[in-house]
């Protein structure tokens, strides 16, 4: 694709050689490094300038890999592109793959594995909040965390570990009870970085929300005057949303995925039927529930509906929807709190309350924040749980070992594998699987 500049960039032994055949100025960047220099773009078959352009050196190991990197800048035209990309590879360099230069810059030891996670979500941010949470753990603060739970238990481990050496001298009641304190305390922070991934969660994919209610309800309208558009079909025909319809929409810095669902109800139509169906199967994939009330129709079953999603749904807030049409609906749709948590009474036409449903979606999501969110120790992907996990795991293992008085090698064993999944989250220890699996959800070029 056409683009008004392109840069191309180089990393590892053979970068200088590549800018010296490449790129010709008045200041050779090699011997300026860290200058943006201006010269002209050399076509290594025949020598000639191809183009005019920049070009900067970063040696290593002072640049983002670690190893000597160039960048050089040019035209964005794909023609150029080709004709730069085959001089360089005709030195023998390999283009990158997803991900490579973190990937180096990880090996070089430039950051940990967490700090590189930070990168990828940082690049895929999709709300503001998403961008300062990447942005805190890239500053480490994360791994500084997980780093700090790891110390106390290395402590710890060389301490029963040298008990091994001396079996003679069996560890004393109130030893064993400081060892076990000392467990509790990290499995207590352990518990708590969990306790934060259904956050990093909803900041990174958006807080799901479902629009349910029965046909003409007015799902579709406020979906549109949520989003401010018009992407839903609003008719007065019943049950014209037979698809599911999913929209993502930033409001105050947090992602959200709202989903219009068909009408639940019972129906002879085939097509509506499915529909039905995927919203049913829906429920149980929201956040929260918005179970949308038509106030103008007077034997509304709504109680029925909301009993239906009661079981599956996690949270459902009631909207009494069309009070520009019936201004008795606030005595006559009263909120059942045993069934709901939250009610409102909006109009999807005239925007009437729906300034204050928004607001509570967003202080909902607010007030999940927790404690340490700010600084950024929030587990953000299922890698990081799973070794969180794991790590949890091992210390209840730790702890009934020391209560049982299980032979000491059984519980350094245990220590030893929390430390290696804590080890694991900053990238301490690894293995290709788990690079590639880290690194391939990067793009190229990163
Ligand atoms: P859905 O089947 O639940 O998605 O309902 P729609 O959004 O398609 O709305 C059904 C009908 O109700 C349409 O004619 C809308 O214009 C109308 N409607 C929806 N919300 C309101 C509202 O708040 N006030 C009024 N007066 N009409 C509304």
């Amino acid at each position: 694709m056409p683009a008004g500049i392109a840069v191309i960039r180089v990393s590892g032994e053979k970068t200088k050689l590549v800018l010296h055949e490449l790129f010709r100025g008045k200041k050779d960047p090699v011997r300026n490094p860290r200058l943006l220099c201006f010269g002209e773009v050399i076509d290594f078959k025949n020598g000639t300038p191809i183009d005019r352009g920049l070009a900067v050196f970063m040696p290593g190991p002072w640049s983002f890999t670690g190893e000597d990197v160039a960048e050089v800048q040019f035209h964005g035209s794909p023609l150029l592109v080709q004709k730069v990309l085959r001089s360089i590879y005709a030195f023998g360099i390999s283009p990158a793959e997803p991900g490579e230069f973190t990937k180096r810059a990880f090996l070089n030891g430039k950051m940990d594995l967490a700090q590189a996670e930070a990168i990828a979500d940082l690049i895929n941010a999709k709300s503001d909040e998403a961008l300062r949470l990447a942005g805190e753990q890239l500053k480490g603060r994360f791994s500084q965390a997980v780093t700090q739970i790891g110390e106390p238990l290395r402590d710890l481990l060389a301490e029963v570990e040298a008990n091994i050496d001396f079996p003679e001298e069996d560890i004393k009641p109130e030893g064993v009870e400081d060892l076990l304190n000392r467990v509790t305390h990290a499995t207590r922070q352990v518990e708590r970085l969990l306790s934060t991934y259904s956050f990093g969660q909803v900041v990174k994919e958006g807080v799901r929300v479902l629009l349910c209610g029965r046909p003409n309800a007015g799902k579709s309208s406020l979906l549109n005057t949520l989003l401010g558009k018009n992407r839903a079909i609003v008719s007065t025909i019943s049950g014209t949303t037979r698809d599911l319809i999913e929209e993502e929409a930033i409001i105050s810095g947090y992602k959200f995925v709202f989903c219009d669902s068909a009408g639940i109800r019972d129906t002879d139509d085939e097509v509506e039927k499915m529909g039905v169906e995927l919203a049913k199967d829906r429920i149980g994939w929201a956040d929260i529930v918005l179970c949308i009330v038509d106030s103008t129709e007077q034997k509304s079953d709504w109680h029925n509906l909301v009993k239906y999603l009661r079981p599956k749904a996690k949270k459902i807030w009631m909207v009494t929807n069309k009070v520009d049409l019936n201004p008795q609906a606030f005595s006559q749709f009263q909120c059942d709190f045993t069934l709901c948590e939250q009610c409102f009474y909006i109009s999807a036409k005239t925007r009437d309350g729906v300034d204050a449903l928004t607001q509570a979606l967003v202080d909902d999501v607010a007030r999940a924040m927790p404690d340490k969110a700010e600084a950024g120790e929030v587990i953000t992907n299922e890698r990081q749980r799973d070794c969180l996990e794991r790590a949890n795991a091992a210390l209840v293992q730790v702890a009934f070992g020391l209560k049982s008085k299980s032979p000491l090698e059984i519980v350094s064993a245990d220590l030893r594998s929390a430390l290696q999944a804590l080890d694991e989250i900053v990238g301490k220890t690894y293995t290709e699987d788990i690079l590639g699996r880290v690194f391939g959800k990067f793009c190229i070029g990163k």
